[in-house]
């Protein structure tokens, strides 16, 4: 599907004025369902930069949002497409992928 496409992805940011942690906020995991890309967009439109610590991350599942699906690729499976809900959260790199390919 993705194999040798380069692809942009959106992303914004909100730096805090002061040091901190940081949060990323990923929306359309599963492409079909929009409302949380909806969601981060108010979050942002709420923030207000100069009274946080640490900073914010937002960024939509692109692939998943553009083809309106639920699967992802991913670099190490080939072809084969993965449900991102039957993998996370990972509790290990080798446990990540583990019961994927399914
Ligand atoms: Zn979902």
């Amino acid at each position: 599907m993705f194999q040798g496409v380069e692809m942009g992805v959106p992303v914004i940011v909100a730096k805090g004025a002061k040091p901190g942690k940081r949060v990323l906020l990923v929306s359309g995991v599963h492409g079909d369902e929009l409302n949380s890309v909806g969601a981060v967009q108010q979050i942002f439109a709420k923030l207000d930069a100069s009274t946080l610590s640490g900073g914010v991350i937002g960024s939509p599942n692109r692939p998943g949002v553009e083809w309106v699906t639920r699967k992802w690729p991913t670099s190490s499976l080939g072809t084969t497409l993965i449900n991102p809900k039957s993998t996370w959260p990972a509790r290990s790199p080798a446990t990540r992928l583990s019961g994927s390919a399914g």
